[in-house]
Order: C-alpha cells, then sequence, then structure tokens
C-alpha cells in the first residue's frame, strides 16, 4: 500500500499529464488516480509519475564488456562463430558473469526500466543465468534464447532446404524450456525449412518469436542472393516474428510491408550510430502506423538506460520531420510504455490506469533542470537523468528507491 499526494500522473494509454490530488496503489495495482486538471507545464516543480519503462531489445549477456566492440564492425563484433562477443562469452565463468548482469538490471531499476525483451546468447545455459539475475533483482526478462552456435554449414545454407539437425533439435527443446522464446541473429543463419519447424514448435509451446531484421544492408543481399527474398519478407512469411529489431535500412516497400503485416518493430537508433550504420527511418516507421518500441541493444554498445534512447530517438525523429511540431514526444515515450502491449499481452499495458499494475516511475522535477519545464512531455522524453529517478516499482514492488524515498512523499 502506498500513496502519493498532489503529483503529477502520465495517466491513461495516452500518457497525458494530470495534476493529480492523489495516485493511490494496494498490492500489485493501482487503487486510485484522482485527477483534478490536465498540466503541461510547471512554475515551480513537482512530482511526477510515469508508466515504467520497457526496453524491448537488450542483450545484457554481454553487459561484461561495456564497449568492447570500440573499433569492430558489426560482423567483427557480433557475428558467430569468430565475433569478439561469442569469444568472450566463451571464456568467462557463470559464477564470473552472473554478476555483472545483475548489476546491469539494477542499473535498468535505477533508471526507470521495469523489464526488458533480451535476445540471450549461449543456448539453454544462457537463458538460465539471466533467469537467476532477473530473479534476484525483481526486474522483469523477457527471455528469447538462441542456438549456442550456428546449426548449419555454408553449403546447407546455400541449398536452404535442410531441416533442423536432431542435435539442434534438442536444444531448441531445452532453451525454450529455460526461456520464454526464441530469438535469432538474421535470417540468414537458417533455412527455410528451420524457420518452418520453429515457428511450429514455438506456436505449439505458446512461446514468443524475434528476430533481427535489415539492421545493414548484409542482412538483406544475402537473403536475396540465396533464396530470392530478403530477410524481412522472409521472416514475416516463414517464422511469423512477434518482434522484429532494427529496419535500420528498412525502404519504402519494406516499412510497407512491415505495416501491412501488423508486426511490431523495436528500433535501437544509439546502437546503429554507435556501429557507424544508417539512422532508422523513424519518420517513416511512424508515418507507416506500425506499431514501435525502443531497444538499447548490447550491453557493449550501450548503457541500457531508456531516457539516453528517448532523447536520442526524439531528436533523431524531429530531424527527419523537419519541422516545429512533429513528432509528439508523448509518441516517443508511448515506444517505451504503452505499445508494448501488443508484444507481452493485456497484463503489461504501459500504461496507469485505476486497476492496472502498480508499474511506475517517480521523478523528481523539483531539479533546477526541470522544475520550470514549459512542455512535461518533451522535458520529461529529453532531460531526465539517472538521478532524477526517485523509484521504480513493478506490481507494486520497488526495485529502486533513491535515498530519501518514500520519507516526506509516501504516507
Ligand atoms: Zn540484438
Amino acid at each position: 500500500m502506498g500513496s502519493l499526494r498532489d503529483v503529477i500522473v502520465l495517466a491513461g494509454a495516452g500518457l497525458e499529464p494530470w495534476r493529480c490530488s492523489r495516485f493511490d496503489w494496494k498490492g500489485d495495482s493501482v487503487a486510485a488516480i484522482e485527477r483534478s486538471e490536465p498540466v503541461l507545464s510547471l512554475e515551480n516543480g513537482a512530482l511526477i509519475v510515469i508508466p515504467g519503462l520497457y526496453n524491448s531489445h537488450t542483450h545484457m549477456g554481454d553487459s561484461c564488456l561495456p564497449d568492447g566492440a570500440t573499433g569492430l564492425t558489426l560482423e567483427q563484433g557480433f557475428f558467430r562463430p569468430d565475433g569478439f562477443k561469442y569469444r568472450k562469452l566463451a571464456a568467462i565463468a557463470p559464477e564470473e558473469h552472473l554478476p555483472h548482469i545483475v548489476r546491469h538490471l539494477r542499473y535498468m531499476a535505477r533508471t526507470g526500466t521495469v523489464g526488458h525483451i533480451d535476445f540471450r546468447e549461449q543456448g539453454p545455459k544462457g537463458s538460465e543465468l539471466l533467469r537467476e539475475a532477473s530473479r534476484a533483482t525483481g526486474v522483469e526478462s523477457v527471455i528469447l534464447g538462441q542456438f549456442s552456435g550456428v546449426p548449419f554449414d555454408g553449403a546447407a545454407l546455400a541449398a536452404n532446404s535442410a531441416p533442423l539437425p536432431a542435435a539442434a533439435l534438442r536444444e531448441l527443446e531445452a532453451v525454450l524450456s529455460a526461456a520464454d522464446g526464441f530469438s535469432e541473429s538474421t535470417m540468414n543463419d537458417l533455412t527455410d525449412t528451420a524457420w518452418r519447424e520453429i515457428r511450429e514448435l514455438t506456436g505449439r509451446l505458446g512461446k514468443l518469436r524475434a528476430i533481427h531484421c535489415l539492421e545493414n544492408a548484409g542482412y538483406r543481399d544475402v537473403s536475396l542472393g540465396r533464396t530470392g527474398r530478403g530477410d524481412l519478407a522472409r521472416a514475416i512469411d516463414l517464422f511469423d516474428p512477434h518482434l522484429i529489431v532494427h529496419m535500420t535500412v528498412a525502404n519504402e516497400a519494406e516499412i510497407s510491408l512491415l505495416a501491412s503485416s501488423g508486426k511490431t518493430a523495436a528500433l535501437n537508433p544509439r546502437a546503429n550510430a554507435s556501429l557507424g550504420l544508417p539512422l532508422p527511418p523513424v519518420r517513416a516507421l511512424m508515418e507507416s502506423g506500425a506499431n514501435l518500441l525502443l531497444g538499447t541493444d548490447n550491453g557493449m554498445l550501450n548503457s541500457p538506460n531508456m531516457f539516453a534512447e528517448l532523447d536520442f530517438t526524439y531528436k533523431v525523429a524531429k530531424s527527419q520531420f523537419g519541422d516545429a511540431v512533429r513528432p509528439d514526444p508523448l509518441a516517443i515515450l508511448r515506444m517505451a510504455t504503452a505499445n508494448i502491449r501488443s508484444v507481452l499481452g493485456s497484463d503489461h499495458p504501459g500504461s496507469l490506469d485505476v486497476g492496472s499494475p502498480a508499474t511506475f516511475v517517480v521523478l523528481d522535477f523539483h531539479r533546477p533542470h526541470l522544475r520550470a519545464t514549459r512542455h512535461i512531455p518533451a522535458s520529461v522524453v529529453t532531460r531526465v537523468t539517472p538521478e532524477d529517478v526517485l523509484a521504480t516499482y513493478r506490481a507494486g514492488m520497488p526495485l529502486y528507491q533513491a535515498e530519501g524515498f518514500p520519507g516526506e512523499f509516501v504516507r
């Protein structure tokens, strides 16, 4: 049970800011939001309550290697079998690895994130390790496992017809018993037959499916050369993913295909920029009507701080729109909150209403750089630093509380 008095709440699925005489939670749910009036600006500070943030594309497994890919290409840093990430992860013992992941999940909570969708390497053992970190911190890890190695050689991939070898099928079953779903690096890592098999098995078990698409032109070009179709078209047709990540070099036809498929895409503008790749077409994707999420991608590339991702994405989008009014900052904030519902379901509304999960973040807008904001949504998206987060709650449980909180704030 908790209560905050005289706060501003970004309420409902639209996230519009309202002055509220009280915001109460009881058990795991929001018990009361007593709205008085909509509000846009502040004269003298306030506490602001926003929905807990979701980071929809991470690899926290390589958070033990911050900035380790500096100076490496995408292929040198991140591709199997010999990429830097895979060599280093193979060499670290689980008991040394786990504390790195735990510390990074705590940092996520400290920066307002309540849950993340993680593309976990290292087969079933990798998924189990992240599950342990999630239990230790209370941060929700939606774990999508992958094969520990590519199950096909070059000739089998070129012929594009072989089913999964028996050993890979066994590993897949083990991954799915440890994880919430399956992900892979690229469509080019498996044959069309294998993708159909994985779709069938994950469907039967009620598991999530996700895939990286169009991170660079190589994803499309290799797929086209081998199969006559680009990687996005193959992903949608063969794998039917709940989540597609990147879309960095998506062209007009691919953006239309995504939108008409009804699939959700997670964009990762900071990670793309870190690798010297183009910036994703945020404007075109927003205008297409596709459901969009945001992720910080590899721990090795980026801090998993969603406020940094929101700020960067808003500015990239603003530059691409090229006018004074678009995009609405709340449309960017929904990419880290309310838009998650399409992937994780109605028990993850990503918004605050009476009866919804008490999953929220309290921001200290009394701070010098926030207290006289003329536009609350723009300041939430572009100015909040980790120090401004007073508390992060998931389903009524505090994942992080700043010193002094709740103190005078909660009765
Ligand atoms: Zn990834």
